[in-house]
């Protein structure tokens, strides 16, 4: 499990939940309906946390309910309830099996058994595979197969955030469909809309990065938290107030991706207030600080000795101290 993951719990928003981004790609999926242009597969871009999969549950919904509108499911027949409670017997879901990460070509080859078998409803089977890009060689091979000759009225549905990193020859069977990241101001309204103002939205998408869903399952108080404690702790290194071995010891025992992410906002920011003013000499520190940085984003997953990365780290920022001090 990921930090982030340990840190949110499972799920669903309503079908009629209006998430302003999606809207645009909700219409052209019911425009390809329409004029049964959807074809067998269609690859939904859209980047973790931006509601890929809740928009491919949308689209099944939208295929599977008794009673659809032109341009939306209905939410309450049995068809949709089934799909949104995970118990529509035509609709499969395939992601990385827990420790794996990877999707495996098992769960593939299971995939395309259960879609050549005729369904239950008005004949229709849809498979959703998200993350795509974690389909493994030998999955997306098997895969492959499934794409060049699919079984009667199925429907693939590949969520993904980097479709670059699926093999080209998937990628072109696939109609295609996706979104850019949309404006952070617009992500913060919504969930100021959704979940209240009593939380610093802007401080939650700093540590977990521009995904409003994943936000709203967090547990948000305390993501803030760890960024505003970060940050704070950061200006003491870097003015000399805090020990970097002992705040190296701290962070390191816990939340190591999720501080990581914080550390890098605080850089950032703070090479964007330095680079023009007076500081302009000690940016150059902080650019060598992000390179840190993101070198031990890597050993997020590994048992590395993580204090000893952050330290690295910290002593840059505590050399600019040293070197502000007056002879
Ligand atoms: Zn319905």
């Amino acid at each position: 499990m990921t930090e982030i993951e340990r840190h949110t719990s499972k799920g669903m928003l309503p079908l009629d939940t209006k998430i302003p981004w999606l809207t645009g790609l909700q219409q052209s999926l019911n425009d390809a309906i329409e004029t049964d242009r959807l074809g067998h597969a269609v690859l939904i871009q859209v980047d973790p946390g931006l509601g890929g999969e809740w928009l491919a549950t949308w689209l099944a919904a939208r295929l599977f309910c008794s009673a659809p509108s032109a341009t939306k499911p209905c939410g309450t027949c049995l068809d949709c309830r089934r799909v949104v409670s995970d118990e529509q017997p035509d609709l499969m879901r395939l992601s990385p099996i827990e420790e794996s990460k990877e999707i495996r070509i098992d769960q593939v080859r299971e995939m395309a058994a259960e879609l050549a078998l005729t369904g239950h409803g008005r004949g229709r089977k849809i498979a959703v595979i998200t993350p795509a890009e974690r389909l493994n060689r030998n999955a997306a091979n098997a895969l492959l197969k499934t794409l060049e000759e699919p079984a009667g009225s199925s429907l693939l549905l590949l969520v993904t955030g980097e479709p670059s990193r699926l093999p080209a020859t998937v990628q072109s069977r696939c109609a295609r469909v996706g979104i850019s990241v949309p404006p952070i101001e617009e992500l913060e309204d919504w969930l100021r809309a959704r979940a209240g103002n009593g939380i610093d939205w802007k401080a939650v998408m700093s540590a977990i990065g521009p995904r409003p869903f994943l936000a709203l399952q967090a547990e948000a108080e305390a993501i803030a938290d760890l960024q505003r404690e970060t940050a704070r702790a950061l200006d003491q290194v870097a003015s000399g107030a805090l020990d970097p071995v002992e705040t190296a010891e701290a962070w390191g025992k816990e939340d190591f991706a999720l501080r990581i992410n914080c550390i890098e906002n605080w850089l950032v920011t703070r090479i964007r207030d330095w680079a023009t003013g007076k500081r302009q000499a000690q940016a150059e520190a902080l650019f060598a600080a992000l390179d840190d940085a993101r070198e031990a984003r890597q050993w997020a997953e590994t048992p590395i000795n993580k204090p000893l990365a952050l330290e690295r780290l910290l002593w840059r920022l505590n050399a600019i101290a040293t070197s502000r001090r007056p002879a």
